[in-house]
């Protein structure tokens, strides 16, 4: 497995691999690697033939008063994971090698960026529908890997592609969780323990809402209170936002019809966790 910083070598490997014919897939991640991207690369490299983790923290999906400086980056294990997982190629390039010193032309996915994280993160989204726009550029892959831990990213990045006719397929994965039900996050070695033990009350409360919904709720208000509920009872823990919604178009239901999309965002002390699941009627 090789590691490359720039577009130009990322650029040539592909293209001889795809000389040769081989099928070529792509999961773009921003590093500090656990088991959920490892489910990732691992899917990927039982279904494609070549396997290309790019690893890059994007600045420009940062906000001003996030934590871009102190995000987590250990990229010799990371390339450990990697080669172990399965991958041929790490892309790993500077913010330098990704952008001019102009501000970038920008992809936009306006209409599933409104709610949920959207509404919370401004200008996220765009910064990932352009720097993913960027990455399917430079590898062009036959597949990219997402994971359904990051719901609205995902579908944003479906319609995207729809949208600008990208030739290259999609594929969600299933959220990853530790033993004791916390969905894996690069984020989570922020926490401390008293607030990881805390931090347990995301899939606590996504649990008691999809409890209610196999018992039969339809109402999204009730469902909501029900999460609220849950979350009040951990004194760590600030809501960010609870939403559910048609898990396609993302938007606002009244009552449980097709699938939904339940997500919620918290805060546990500093650290902003998301969690969701989609529910099938
Ligand atoms: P990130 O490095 O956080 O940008 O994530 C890179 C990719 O890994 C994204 O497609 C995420 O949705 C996916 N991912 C992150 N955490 C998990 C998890 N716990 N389970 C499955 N996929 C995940």
């Amino acid at each position: 497995m090789n590691t490359v910083k720039t577009i130009e070598e990322a650029r040539h490997q592909v293209k001889v691999w795809k000389k040769e014919g081989y099928s070529i897939a792509l999961v773009p991640t921003m590093g500090s690697l656990h088991d959920g991207h490892e489910s990732l690369i691992k899917r990927a490299a039982k279904e494609n033939e070549k396997v290309v983790v790019s690893i890059f923290v994007n600045p420009i999906q940062f906000g001003p008063n996030e934590d871009l400086a102190s995000y987590p980056r250990n990229l010799t294990k990371d390339k450990l994971l990697c080669e172990s997982a399965g991958a041929n190629l790490i892309f790993a390039p500077e913010a330098s090698e990704m952008y001019q010193k102009e501000v970038p032309t920008n992809v936009s996915v306006q209409e599933l960026a409104v709610g949920l994280c959207g509404a919370k993160r401004p200008g996220h989204f765009d910064g990932v529908c352009t720097v993913v726009s960027k990455l399917f550029n430079i590898i062009p892959a036959d597949k990219a890997y997402f994971g359904e831990k990051d719901a609205q990213q995902l579908a944003i990045i479906k319609r995207m592609v729809r949208d600008l006719n990208f030739d290259i397929e999609i594929i969600g994965c299933p959220i990853v969780r530790e033993e004791d039900g916390l969905a894996k996050s690069s984020r989570n070695v922020y926490l401390s323990s008293k607030e990881r033990e805390a931090a347990l009350i995301l899939n606590k409360s996504l649990t008691k809402a999809r409890q209610a919904l196999s018992d039969g709720e339809k109402s999204t208000e009730t469902l909501k209170k029900i999460i609220i509920q849950q979350l009040k009872t951990e004194t760590l823990a600030k809501i960010d936002y609870i939403d559910v919604v048609d898990a396609a178009s993302l938007t606002a239901i009244e009552f449980v019809r097709k699938p939904i999309l339940v997500a919620i965002a918290v805060y546990i002390g500093k650290t902003r966790l998301i969690d969701n699941f989609i529910y099938e009627s």
